[in-house]
């Protein structure tokens, strides 16, 4: 079958592509994901657009209420970016754990946000850090924040007419502790078995502030809603912090087994990652016993 590539010169350009009515289209960023797909026969669009070199959608700059991410955003870039260690350290240390050197050199931010994977590893910091997702389309652009933007298992509430154009992390509270963890089969080249993110504020000795988010543990990236009504405003005592991840693990997540790994394990992991997680960040225990 013979596929119709348009390669875009510029942001409009690649919207009047997605704009014309008819064959299914596909957005082609860094292609580490819709290339195999191609291959494999999963996505059979009879239209791509390729967006790799619209520099509209490049870049990292500082704005009033946060970071602004362009959506070409490379992992590899990303982990070497000032502005990215200051004002989005989780995003860079979601990218250092994405395949290995040779994907990080191509795979987008965008394109990461654009699979919808729920295996995908910087959608549970995006989701984790509040960051709003902006589209646009030759009716304009639009908002969304990443949890809502993330709807499902490789669906998002992307219209076919739109691309992602860039990413908001807004501008993180003094103090706030940020981490996150990924098990894999390997240290690289490796899908998650699991992978959690935090975003943490303590004062004394409470915790004022989370927002928590996990992959590959359901069938999108999900917001740990009853971890974060739990420990906000909890004192930090070890044990309720291990009770809580026990009950996150519960709870919050709906885990399956599948060619990486089974729900017992993904379960079981999870509540001590995410014990070892909240330990380390609140500082109330280094490890759990
Ligand atoms: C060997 C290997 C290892 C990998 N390891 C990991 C890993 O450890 N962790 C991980 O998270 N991922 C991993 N991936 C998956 C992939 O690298 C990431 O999902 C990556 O972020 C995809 O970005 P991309 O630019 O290559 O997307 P593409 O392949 O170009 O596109 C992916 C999807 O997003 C859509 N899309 C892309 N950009 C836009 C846009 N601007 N607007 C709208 N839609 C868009 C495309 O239409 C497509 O549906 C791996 C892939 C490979 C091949």
């Amino acid at each position: 079958m013979s596929v119709d590539v348009t390669v875009a010169r510029s942001l409009r350009e690649a919207l009047e592509a997605l704009a014309r009515p008819g064959a299914p289209t596909q957005v082609l960023a860094g292609g580490t994901d819709l290339m195999v797909e191609l291959r494999t026969g999963r996505a059979r669009p009879e239209r791509v657009v390729d967006v790799w070199k619209l520099g509209e959608l490049r870049g990292v700059r500082a704005e009033s209420d946060g970071l602004r991410i362009g959506a070409l955003a490379t992992c590899a870039e990303l982990r070497q970016d000032p502005l990215v260690a200051r004002g989005a350290a989780l995003v860079a240390a979601a990218c250092a754990e994405v395949g290995a050197e040779q994907i990080q050199a191509r795979a987008t931010l965008g394109g990461n946000l654009g699979t919808a994977s729920p295996a995908a590893d910087l959608n549970p910091a995006l989701v984790a850090l509040g960051a709003r997702v902006r589209l646009v389309s030759l009716a304009g652009a639009r908002e969304l924040s990443c949890d809502e933007f993330l709807a499902g298992y490789r669906r998002t509430l992307r219209r076919p007419d739109e691309l992602v154009e860039s990413v908001l992390v807004p501008t993180r509270p003094a103090g706030e502790r940020c981490g996150l963890r990924k098990v894999g089969t390997r240290r690289a080249q490796s899908i998650s078995k699991l992978v959690v993110a935090l975003a943490l504020s303590v004062e004394g000795r409470r915790i004022t502030a989370l927002r928590a988010a996990a992959g590959s543990v359901g069938p999108r990236t999900l917001r740990l809603a009853g971890l974060e009504r739990a420990l906000v405003g909890a004192a930090l005592e070890p044990q309720l912090l291990r009770a809580a991840a026990l009950r996150s693990a519960r709870e919050d997540i709906a885990p399956i087994d599948d060619v990486r790994s089974s729900e017992a394990y993904r379960r079981q992991v999870f509540a001590r990652v995410l014990a070892t997680l909240l330990g380390e960040l609140s500082g109330a225990f280094a490890c759990p016993s």
